[in-house]
């Protein structure tokens, strides 16, 4: 799966890190933007190459697209 930033094209690596509003750092990639530590879904990620926010589900471009809806269906709300 090719995984970028839709505006800029960063790509995310591995050893990516973003932080959540509970001070959790973790690679957002790894759970579909849901932090592993209070469960909230960040359905927009920060690029880190161009400092904008785009859809989360923009950044996987080898995703068909009704997958991709699948998996943000399956997301819990947060409270
Ligand atoms: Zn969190
Ligand atoms: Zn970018």
């Amino acid at each position: 799966m090719k995984i970028y930033c839709p505006k800029c094209t960063w790509e995310p690596h591995a050893h990516s890190r973003w932080r959540c509003t509970c001070r959790h750092v973790w690679n957002t990639f790894d759970t579909f933007g849901r932090c592993p530590a209070c469960g909230y879904v960040w359905r927009e990620t920060k690029c880190p190459g161009c400092k904008h926010w785009s859809a989360h589900h923009d950044w996987y471009h080898d995703l068909p697209p009704v997958d991709a809806e699948r998996i943000l269906d399956s997301e819990p709300a947060h409270p």
